[in-house]
């Protein structure tokens, strides 16, 4: 099954008074269960192309249709719901809320869709802490533990709501190599549960792990290719 298609999608920013094309046409289907790696050098359009995906941002050209919905064609509301309960987004600075606990950053997506009552929501929030192996500091504040465990806990919660789509940019980008490994195996054990994962990786060993690679230069897709995993 199709989970994401990309028909002649282009992106242009004002830049200096012109405008700057940052994607060419860009054409990508991705397949429920592949494990993307977008991968080139900074500055050439990879954050711009996740920023899509997500509805984050919207193209200038062409279509993006994620998980059976074209993205354009919905309000700002029915995008954000659409996005909290089909993307799980997991970013470079963790992006945790600093005053919340690492429980309730968990359950905040769960809220917001407003499914599950309040005690399955606590209960749910406390599993995926377990599963990322946080168990013991579900009642610590983001600046009282260290990045790799706000990054797991950044990574429970994109799995709040049981997303079919996990999209995460660089998020091994501001950890050392030992934490980087932990966050590794989360996204390796992700992939084998089946779920689709799009990332922007600087990661070598991450990038091995995907079932996919696409490099992409100057705002085109400059190859891609089956890894050995795919
Ligand atoms: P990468 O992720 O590959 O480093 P980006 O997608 O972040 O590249 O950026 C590609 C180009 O688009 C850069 O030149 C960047 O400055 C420009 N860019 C990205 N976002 C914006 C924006 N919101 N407004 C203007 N220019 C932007
Ligand atoms: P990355 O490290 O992923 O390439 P950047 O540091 O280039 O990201 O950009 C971080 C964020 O800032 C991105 O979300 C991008 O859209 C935005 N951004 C990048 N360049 C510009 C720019 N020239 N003007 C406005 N926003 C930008």
């Amino acid at each position: 099954k199709k989970i994401i298609e990309l028909k002649q999608v282009y992106k242009d920013y004002p830049q200096a008074g012109n405008l700057q094309t940052v994607l060419h046409g860009i054409d990508l289907d991705v397949v429920s269960g592949e494990f993307v790696a977008i991968v080139g050098p900074s500055g050439n359009g990879k954050s711009t192309l996740l920023n899509l995906l997500t509805g984050i941002d919207h193209p200038s050209r062409g279509e993006v249709i994620v998980n059976g919905a074209a993205l354009q064609k919905l309000s700002n509301e029915k995008l954000t719901r659409w996005r909290g309960a089909n993307v799980g987004i997991v970013f470079q600075f963790f992006q945790l809320l600093p005053t919340l606990n690492l429980l309730q950053n968990t359950v905040l997506p769960m809220d917001f869709l407003g499914k599950l009552p309040k005690r399955q929501r606590q209960q749910r929030a406390m599993q995926l802490l377990e599963q990322v192996g946080l168990a013991d500091a579900a009642d610590r504040l983001p600046s009282q533990v260290s990045g790799g465990q706000q990054q797991r806990a950044a990574i429970a919660r994109a799995l709040a709501n049981d997303p079919p789509l996990i999209v995460a940019d660089e998020p091994t980008g501001n950890l050392d190599a030992a934490t980087a490994d932990a966050v590794f195996e989360l996204f390796a054990h992700l992939r084998d549960q089946g779920k689709t994962l799009v990332m922007v990786t600087h990661n070598a060993a991450l990038a091995d792990a995907a079932s996919r690679k696409l490099e992409i230069h100057s705002g085109r897709i400059h190859a891609d290719t089956p890894t050995r995993v795919g």
